[in-house]
């Protein structure tokens, strides 16, 4: 069974423009208290901001997931860097060759040093 707060997260990662609150319960098929208990524990943990939103007159909040800051040395295998940053390619993750290709060279690499 999946963790609820992890359905919770993942729902909110998939919507960059943001989730409200009230949709969320509806959409994870729970109550309204149980979605407030999920939103807090990832508010707390930092995963998520929340902010105060007006919908038809009723307040409630809009959820997203927080912005972190890319650690540069996670976008090097080695000295080459990961091709997404320059692409130019229709993306299709799932069956793209330079990011393959660039996974691959990763791998290697943390193998080696390990
Ligand atoms: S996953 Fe592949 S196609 Fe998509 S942006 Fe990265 S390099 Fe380009």
């Amino acid at each position: 069974m999946t963790d609820p707060v992890d359905e919770g997260l993942k729902i909110i990662q998939s919507k960059p423009e943001g989730v409200l609150q009230s949709e969320l319960w509806k959409e994870m098929g729970i109550d309204s208290r149980k979605c407030s208990r999920i939103v807090k524990k990832l508010e707390d943990d930092g995963l998520i901001e929340r902010i105060e939103y007006k919908k038809d007159g009723v307040k409630t909040y809009l959820l997203r997931t927080k912005k972190m800051p890319v650690n540069p040395s996670d976008l090097l295998a080695g000295d080459e860097l990961i091709p997404c940053i320059s692409c130019e390619l229709e993306c299709i993750v799932e069956e793209c060759h330079p990011l393959t290709d660039w996974m691959y060279q990763l791998a290697i690499i943390e193998h080696t040093n390990e």
